[in-house]
């Protein structure tokens, strides 16, 4: 693996937190985690539900989206653009892409292209999220071939928690906003995925009363790798992450986790929504 070339990328190697910050950094998320708690911000979704047709539920029928072969198109696309985790690609065949979508794009929703989903956001394109995905399946996974505690940053939708929820025995996914966050939840209910736990919260400080995770995914840029992202993944474990400024070039980067450090991969240009400090107003 190649590590970073610190010269080409002014930031890195990581700028660490110092223990005393971090310690401090993490009393302050606990107790702000207990207050989102306390708020009801904290969404599970205790009861198992069956998983419900969108044609039983009377979404979208008539425009072909509840059929799975619009879904079997998008994989044909992704595979041939070069994403070969055939895992992946079933679990992005059984999600349906149009649920997480506003209804006046859903024709658009086997497209492989980002859209707006509310306060400014977006949700991501169906080939980043592929990949995204493929590069966190590397590395160990069980023997059923499941990831074990994957925490991601920016639920956004849910698209991504939805398909993880497939790949994963259990998914923590943490938005800044709690409307997207409340209503990703609804969706998670409303399709029986059983092991999403949606937290509103600034998902900068991870979740340290869940962590460590096997696996770290965030959906918005931050400049560097956010130390206490870092600090909540296990030896062996791997984050991928968006780094750059929101409106320069930025880089898919690829960290893993050592028994004694961490090696830093980047692999391509993208384009994400900034990472922002703070809850959301909404
Ligand atoms: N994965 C999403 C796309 C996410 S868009 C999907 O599949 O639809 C990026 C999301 O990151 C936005 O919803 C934004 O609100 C959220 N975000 C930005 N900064 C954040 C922070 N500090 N903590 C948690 N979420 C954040």
């Amino acid at each position: 693996m190649k590590p970073l070339d610190a010269a080409r990328r002014p930031g890195f190697p990581l700028r660490m937190p110092a223990a005393t910050s971090q310690t401090g950094a993490t009393k302050l998320i606990a107790g702000h985690a207990r207050e989102i708690d306390a708020a009801g911000l904290k969404y599970t979704q205790k009861q198992p539900q069956k998983p419900v047709s969108s044609a039983a539920k009377g979404v979208a029928t008539g425009l072909g989206l509840d059929s799975q072969a619009v879904r079997a198109r998008m994989v044909q696309k992704l595979a041939a653009q070069g994403v070969q985790d055939s895992r992946v690609l079933a679990a992005m065949e059984q999600i349906e892409r149009h649920r997480f979508v506003d209804s006046a794009l859903v024709n658009q929703a086997y497209e492989d292209t980002s859209l707006p989903i509310g306060l400014g956001q977006t949700i991501s394109k169906p080939n980043v999220v592929a990949r995204m995905l493929a590069l966190l399946r590397e590395g160990s996974v069980s023997p059923q071939g499941k990831l074990g505690r994957v925490l991601e940053i920016g639920t956004g939708s849910g698209y991504q928690a939805a398909i993880l929820a497939q790949l994963a025995r259990r998914v923590y996914t943490v938005d800044r906003y709690r409307r997207l966050a409340r209503e990703a939840a609804a969706l998670f209910h409303q399709l029986g995925l059983v092991n999403i736990t949606t937290i509103a919260a600034d998902g900068s400080y991870g979740l340290p009363d869940q962590a460590p995770f096997d696996r770290i995914i965030v959906t918005a840029a931050a400049e560097d790798p956010p130390g206490s992202l870092m600090e909540q993944l296990k030896p062996g474990g791997i984050m991928v992450l968006p780094v750059g400024q929101s409106d320069a070039v930025q880089s898919l980067i690829k960290v893993t986790r050592h028994d004694r450090g961490y090696d830093y991969e980047e692999l391509r240009p993208v384009r994400f929504v900034p990472l922002v400090e703070g809850l959301g107003s909404e």
